[in-house]
């Protein structure tokens, strides 16, 4: 190929005149898209096919020539929508179109971030939005943060600040001297324990307190549970809680925890990924007093606030902590690493090439307003309760916990006159529920015990949507049951 076609073909990549067509074309298409899955009663939620199956499909298009936006059409009737009012299922947000819009403003842009040139706006909206966040947590001036991909992330990050903060020895540069350990609920998420591992603390680093019969962690056994990882030779740098759990949404005592890590001069983590959003709310902030005195915390904008992923904030108490995690001189992006420039956010951050997520969090509040959170956080936070007080009303159901959160969990049990392997019989209802595609739940296991589980992450979810469910479950159930009855 000669330079002057190669550069023909390389300028189709970039030309305006194409990608204005094809993106009214492609709006369109997700207008009507989210038209179809939020108001045409017909729509599924999931058209569910094996792995191998979906695999073959797309091998057989890669091969074919069709070009143009049909491909986008079948990547949205090959995906999940988590607009559809019937999508209950794992907690991922539902977005709103604004911070959608965002996206590809984002992605035309590439502004990498972590340095300021490379991201003017960038570096300026993650400032005003982690200080909105910091001023919701309750902390003073001092309070400060990032945007980073993911809680996993974020919470990696936090405890590598608790370890450059409360280990004895300067682990950054001379590596582990002491076995260092944190301690955290039983029913954390598994990130908090990959997170521990990933740093070279090892299994008898990750000192996990059992649960209430709540799911919270249990406060009047850490005293015993830190003789114990003191006498076992361990410095424990770390408490981390739960607002809330994964399972089963608890939250725990974040005061008593405060209190705790004063005490034995812990880090003070709180991994509020999901749960931590309640800050914005007048109505359910009670489930995180305390919270404010957390050295850091974790809030997921992809969980609850609206927001696509992954669009994550960590903020820190005091801003000066945040500077200290990484201390590596990377002299051909900055200066030096000793002076606090919030404007260069990679200085803070693991990631180097950073997306600009704070465009997305920022259109939102400006389209929406700053109490659009709240909104969204007291209605799927109700139709929680509102869903499991349907559940408690029927007697043929189980429920696991009363809900702290929008999670919740329950079992189909049928007549109990005639029991059977509850286990097996919620599994098969919850795989039939997703071949059928009218709705999409998850499954979890809670102490042996099978349940299915519901988050409620869409606010268009209605009462009549959850009672829907519940008939479907009955009916599926009287099927496998073969009640001729139903
Ligand atoms: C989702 C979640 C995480 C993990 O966050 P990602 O954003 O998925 O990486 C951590 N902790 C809790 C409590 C969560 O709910």
């Amino acid at each position: 190929m000669n330079t002057l076609n190669q550069l023909e073909t390389l300028s189709k990549v970039y030309d305006p005149t194409s990608f204005r067509e094809l993106g009214h074309e492609l709006i369109d298409l997700l207008a009507d898209h989210l038209e179809k899955v939020q108001y045409d009663n017909n729509a599924s939620v999931i058209n569910y096919r094996t792995p191998e199956d979906e695999l073959k499909y797309w091998q057989e298009d890669f091969n074919s020539g069709d070009k143009g936006i049909g491909f986008f059409k079948n990547i949205l009737d090959h995906s999940i929508s988590v607009h559809h009012p019937k999508y209950m299922g794992h907690q991922v947000a539902v977005p709103s179109t604004i911070a959608a819009l965002s996206g590809l403003v984002s992605d035309l842009l590439s502004n990498g971030t972590g340095v300021y040139d490379m991201g003017m706006a960038s570096n300026a909206l993650e400032k005003i939005v982690t200080n909105f966040v910091a001023k919701y947590i309750g902390y003073d001036k001092n309070g400060s943060g990032i945007l980073t991909s993911g809680g996993t992330l974020a919470n990696l990050t936090a405890l590598l600040a608790a370890r450059r903060i409360k280990s004895p020895s300067d682990v950054w540069n001379d590596g582990h001297q002491e076995k260092l350990a944190v301690m955290v609920s039983e029913e954390a998420h598994y990130c908090i324990d990959r997170a521990a591992r990933i740093m070279g603390m090892g299994s008898s680093g990750i000192i996990k307190i059992p649960v209430d019969t709540n799911f919270r962690i249990k406060t009047n056994v850490l005293e015993e549970y830190m003789q114990i990882a003191k006498s076992d030779g361990l410095k424990v740098i770390a408490i981390v809680g739960c607002a809330s759990s994964t399972a089963t949404g608890s939250y725990d005592d974040l005061d008593v925890l405060a209190d705790f890590a004063e005490k034995h001069d812990l880090w003070f983590h709180v991994d509020g990924a999901h749960g931590g959003a309640v800050v914005f709310s007048e109505k359910y902030k009670h489930l995180v007093n305390g919270i404010n005195r957390a050295d850091s915390v974790v809030i997921d904008f992809h969980k609850i606030l609206m927001t696509p992923a992954l669009n994550t904030a960590l903020i820190f108490k005091q801003r000066s902590d945040n500077y200290k995690v990484f201390e590596q001189k990377a002299q051909y992006l900055w200066d030096s690493q000793s002076t606090e420039e919030w404007y260069n956010s990679g200085k803070r951050t693991f990631e180097c090439t950073k997306l600009m997520m704070s465009i997305k969090v920022y259109s939102i509040l400006k389209t929406h307003g700053t109490d659009v959170f709240e909104k969204n956080v007291n209605r799927l936070y109700d139709m929680g309760r509102a869903f499991s007080k349907m559940i408690k009303e029927r007697s043929d159901f189980e429920l696991a916990i009363d809900p702290h959160a929008n999670i919740v969990n329950f079992r189909y049990v049928g007549n109990k006159e005639q029991p059977q392997d509850y286990n097996q019989l919620n599994d098969n209802i919850r795989q039939r529920l997703i071949e059928d595609g009218k709705f999409y739940i998850v499954k979890t296991t809670i102490r042996t015990k099978r349940y299915l589980r519901v988050s409620i992450m869409n606010p268009m979810t209605t009462e009549k949507d959850c009672g829907e469910l519940l008939d479907e479950i009955e009916k599926i159930g009287c099927d496998i049951y073969k009640i001729t009855e139903c």
